[in-house]
């Protein structure tokens, strides 16, 4: 097209259901979709009402709410934050929450809502994402995942090294759990928007480096990176090509007995708790309804090993899929 995009693709991230719309012109004219549904918008030139096809192979066509529209109707619905999210987002750590310190302060949860309508995407031939992003509840099993892969396939995957300035311990080496570098510089690096994501905990920083990310991604390693669902949007670009991953947490029943089998392998010591279990669970349903605009696809982690194969035929499929990625990957 010489004379500019006539037709435009878009993801939608809500359910929208004409039937129940009281305000479309006809109801018979409008086109159901689901979250996550790819559409073909064909005409654009109202303002309140798009005409768009599923690309589904169904042939269905119909007009559906234009941005500007959705997102009036959309800003009438407030984020409701609860009591935890609010500390994230001004970043009070109380010694309760130390653990989830394990974020990017940088970025709001606010941010989310940028994905919240619709999300103009392409579709490409398979291609190679260097970077593999597993989302998910504390303890819900991606650092086990992450360590399946690195050990199966040392030359497909690779991992980071997280940078901080606290005191090197006696037996620590650096540049093995951890690199070491000057609180000062640390301070700076971050400010200066080096760091992916980072948090303080007793006063230290602790972060990933955009360019340790790089250096994985250099040798043409696929780099696994088990981030805070907050430094998605860091991620999120045509310079990182993440295939997001959301691990979610089975029921509690199942974590329980997951948990209780890897106890009897060895693979754990730590004692669980009920609590703990139903912390994990909302926690992951907090994480998905928060996030669910950035994933590429959720896998129920309810049996470890399958989980992992699930996810190894998630990442081999993209080298014969085609992929719906971001405009602005291509662009
Ligand atoms: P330690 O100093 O005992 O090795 O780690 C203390 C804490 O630092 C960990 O429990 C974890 O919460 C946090 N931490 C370690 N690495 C990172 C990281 O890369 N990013 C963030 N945000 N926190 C980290």
């Amino acid at each position: 097209e010489q004379t500019g995009r006539t037709e435009m693709y878009v993801k939608a991230h809500f359910n929208y259901d004409p039937k129940k719309d009281s305000v479309i012109p006809c109801r018979d004219a409008g086109l159901a979709f689901k979250d996550g549904d790819i559409l073909k918008v064909v005409n654009m030139e109202d303002s309140k009402w798009w005409q768009a096809a599923k690309v589904d192979g169904s042939g269905k066509t119909g007009i559906i709410p234009s941005l500007t529209l959705e997102e009036k109707r959309q800003a009438f619905v407030k984020p409701d934050l609860d009591h935890t999210q609010k500390s994230y987002l001004c970043g009070i750590v109380t010694k309760k929450k130390k653990k989830m310190l394990y974020q990017a302060k940088q970025n709001s949860e606010f941010d989310k809502y940028e994905l919240a309508i619709y999300e103009e995407v392409t579709k490409l031939p398979p291609f190679h994402r260097k970077t593999l992003v597993l989302i998910g509840a504390q303890g819900v099993g991606r650092r086990t995942l992450k360590q399946f892969l690195l050990k199966a396939e040392p030359h497909r995957f690779g991992s980071v090294i997280p940078h901080t300035c606290r005191v090197k311990r006696l037996n620590e080496i650096d540049g093995n759990q951890y690199h070491f570098m000057d609180k000062e510089l640390m301070e700076e690096e971050i400010q200066g928007n080096k760091f992916l994501e980072w948090g303080a905990y007793e006063g230290n920083y602790y972060g990933t480096k955009f360019e340790s990310i790089t250096n994985v991604t250099k040798q043409n390693k696929m780099c696994i990176l088990d981030i805070n669902p907050a430094a998605l949007k860091g991620i999120k670009s045509g310079e990182f090509l993440p295939f997001i991953v959301f691990i979610a947490a089975p029921p509690v029943q199942i974590m329980r007995n997951m948990h209780e089998f890897a106890r009897q392998r060895g693979k754990t010591n730590k004692i669980k708790t009920e609590e703990d279990f139903q912390k994990t669970l909302a926690e992951s349903a907090r994480i998905e309804k928060t996030y669910k605009a950035y994933f590429d696809c959720i896998i129920v982690n309810d049996n470890m090993d399958e989980t992992y194969r699930k996810l190894r035929a998630e990442i081999d499929k993209l080298n014969a899929d085609n992929q719906w990625v971001p405009v602005s990957w291509v662009y």
